[in-house]
């Protein structure tokens, strides 16, 4: 397997996602880095520019990611669980997310990150199969296909929950992006 097939994930037609989209929403970031980003699925700005997390949510996380000092285009590579997006920003339907499954098992392929960010619920389902509880969840290192794996909350949730008090939501996320770069400097 190589980058080349991930191209074909541009044409895709797999499911019902593909009529309503604007673009295949594949990945950005740098395919060789040791650090992965999976979210949800793209919204209107994603579906419009064909590159994840550059709406509020993504600008809100590449912030977060900066102040770790983590470098948004050098030092990860982040996609979604779903490339296309689910119309009025709906949460992807289970067999939309076993659809695409193939492709983001391609992206982890390629890509082989020792360290994987599930960010959200959708994301923490899709990979571990754990459902729901992300305030119990989140900072709490998983292990899966003999990778680092930690869930943290999706910036959609931030943006809904805007307190900068320490402990509160955006605190504990940069807290937990701490904690990747920290995982990222110990190997
Ligand atoms: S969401 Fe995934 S499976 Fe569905 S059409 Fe898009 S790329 Fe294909």
């Amino acid at each position: 397997m190589t980058l080349h097939s991930l191209e074909n994930c541009g044409v895709c037609t797999a499911c019902d996602l593909s009529r309503t989209r604007q673009t295949v929403v594949i990945s950005r970031g740098d395919p060789a880095a040791s650090l992965m980003l999976i979210g949800e699925a793209p919204g209107a700005k994603e579906d419009e520019s064909g590159r994840p997390f550059v709406g509020r949510s993504g600008q809100l996380l590449d912030q977060l990611l900066r102040e770790v000092g983590l470098d948004p285009d050098r030092d990860l590579y982040i996609c979604n669980a779903v490339k296309c997006r689910p119309p009025g920003n709906r949460r992807p339907k289970k067999g939309e997310l076993l659809s695409c499954r193939p492709w983001l098992d391609l992206q982890i392929e390629l890509v082989n990150p020792e360290v994987i960010v599930l960010v959200g619920s959708t994301a923490v389902e899709a990979i571990l199969g754990i459902k729901g509880g992300m305030t119990q969840l989140r900072g709490q290192w998983q292990h899966w296909q003999e990778r680092s794996v930690l869930p943290i909350f999706h910036p959609s949730y931030l943006l809904r929950n805007p307190s900068k008090a320490e402990g509160a939501p955006t605190d504990l996320t940069r807290q937990d992006l701490d904690a990747v770069r920290r995982r990222l400097c110990e190997r």
